[in-house]
């Protein structure tokens, strides 16, 4: 679930590369159309058009290609920590 304030990463470069894969981004607005858009902190372009292709307000972002921060972390992180330590790639210390 998103909220105003909340840190997402980009898991999909946006075609116009305003947004890209891999990088951090802070949700300052959302619109809820067909589908969740995300407004973000610092991002502006051209394409205000939701995936239905309704007109919105400014710059939305769709929201598929964002996940919660935290979200992320429990997902990817933790998930590799465990197969490292399962598969025992980490150094003891
Ligand atoms: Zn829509």
């Amino acid at each position: 679930m998103f909220y105003i304030g909340q840190k997402v990463i980009c898991i999909e470069t946006a075609y116009n590369n305003t947004t890209l894969k891999g990088r951090i981004y802070t949700i300052a607005d959302i619109n809820e159309c067909c589908e969740v858009n995300l407004y973000l902190v610092g991002i502006t372009h051209n394409v205000g058009l939701c995936g239905c292709g309704v007109r919105l307000k400014g710059s939305p972002n769709s929201g598929k290609r964002f996940k919660p921060l935290d979200d992320y972390w429990s997902d990817n992180v933790l998930d590799k920590i465990i197969e490292q330590i399962e598969v025992g790639e980490l150094v003891e210390v």
